[in-house]
């Protein structure tokens, strides 16, 4: 893993021993590279030099406001999908004209805030979402800019819990109700239909599905232009993949010249939604052995960070590397990697290759930094953990360690 590499056998983040954060801040404990931040972002946002494009960060891949600080910095917006994502990209100084709001179910309350922030757009899901979003833009007296998302029915390939753009999905709208939308938004004075917009799924690793849904959405914005309906805003979504494993998914600057080829001299701005390819490989999870177990069967390393704390092996089986925070030279045997928590499901890792781990020896879980933290529950009543920022020797406590009194603050 590039992202965090090893000098004299010791894993550094950035300019700084993995091991003494540790020491210093506890585990399990997430660490994050502002330097891999600002790469990827750049990588990925400038893959689109060439199209008039927003880039907005998709806030529930990594919510933590330095996170964001940091993609106010390098000018990118943000894509919320609730009111409390709204809150914190606004405290992040993300500006209201690079935000996006996206969403199947957007209370009355959210709406509002959104309406009050002025952003950029909301992508519409429901004809209901619609009537409720004119209805309290009138009330406001204001005029909501709306783009739907529409359900290409594309299968992305991919897991299908993250699977977002096909028929039988909770998302978006169909072309066929699309287009009834698109009338009705024009009729409607408290909207104004602005974009197009879909998402289609995540951790994606080919460009065809994209291209596939790019069609279906050029053609429909050719009839909508026929009619008068004028769009300025494509929103392709997020959901290009990142290497967990052995995936071997396009490079940003694949997926920025295909959609370059094909959008080239339209008078459209394309937003993009990234977010785990990103954040993912800017973070790992740091965990301490507790205990080893054998039993006929398995070998179990016990560590401290739990399925609380990283629940994506245990919601979509999904694999993260787990390699050692100081290397020694001990032979490899398998393990099945768990945590604390009353579940089989419990566990970071199965039938993992890793050289004999000792007990109070420290872990690294790899591609933590997009969906680890901000999926984090308090279950078993386990403090979240302190999430870092590392940038070169710098260190900043990006948010503290929960303690006991955090976990019952709310509890009369
Ligand atoms: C989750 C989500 C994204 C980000 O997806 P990634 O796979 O992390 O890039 C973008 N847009 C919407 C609407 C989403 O729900």
């Amino acid at each position: 893993m590039h992202h965090f590499e090893y000098r004299d056998g010791r894993l550094y983040a950035e300019d700084v021993p993995v091991a003494d954060l540790a020491a210093e801040y506890g585990t399990p404990l997430y660490v994050y590279s502002a330097s891999t931040i600002r790469r990827h972002f750049k990588a990925f946002d400038s893959a689109f030099r060439g199209l008039d494009h927003l880039t907005c960060f998709s806030v529930k891949a990594n919510s933590n406001l330095s996170v964001l600080r940091l993609m106010a910095e390098l000018g990118g917006g943000v894509d919320i999908v609730s009111g409390g994502e709204l809150y914190r990209a606004l405290k992040a100084g993300v500006p209201s004209e690079k935000i996006v709001y996206s969403g199947v179910g957007k209370k009355d309350h959210e709406i509002r805030e959104a309406l009050e922030a002025d952003i950029l757009m909301f992508n519409v899901e429901s004809m209901q979402e619609l009537e409720r979003i004119n209805e309290i833009a009138q009330d406001m007296g204001r005029v909501a800019r709306i783009s739907f998302r529409i359900n290409p029915d594309v299968d992305p390939k991919t897991h299908p819990y993250i699977s977002t753009g096909m028929k039988k999905n909770k998302f978006g709208l169909d072309i066929d109700h699309s287009r009834q939308a698109y009338k009705l938004a024009q009729q409607l004075p408290g909207i104004e239909p602005v974009g197009m917009d879909c998402h289609i799924g995540s951790q994606l690793t080919s460009i065809d599905p994209f291209l596939e849904t790019l069609e279906k959405l050029l053609a429909f914005y050719r009839e909508l232009d026929e009619q008068g309906i004028k769009i300025r805003y494509l929103d392709l979504g997020g959901g290009l993949g990142i290497t967990y494993d052995q995936e071997e998914p396009p490079h940003p600057e694949e997926f920025g010249n295909a959609l370059t080829n094909a959008l080239q001299g339209l008078p459209l701005t394309l937003i993009l939604e990234p977010g785990r390819v990103i954040a993912g490989n800017t973070g790992i999870l740091v965990t301490e052995v507790q205990y080893l177990k054998s039993t006929p069967s398995k070998n179990f390393v016990i560590v401290d960070a739990a399925m609380n704390d990283l629940v994506r092996p245990a919601l979509y089986q999904s694999f993260h590397a787990i390699g050692e925070v100081e290397q020694h030279s001990r032979p490899a045997k398998s393990y099945d990697v768990v945590g604390p928590i009353c579940e089989t499901s419990d566990f970071l890792a199965r039938d993992r290759e890793l050289p004999e781990p000792r007990q109070g020896e420290l872990l690294a879980v790899y591609s933590a930094g997009a969906y680890g933290f901000t999926m984090a529950s308090n279950y078993n009543s386990r403090p979240r953990p302190a999430e870092l920022i590392v940038d070169g020797t710098e260190v900043q406590l990006a948010r503290r360690r929960e303690t006991y009194d955090d976990l019952v603050a709310l509890e009369p």
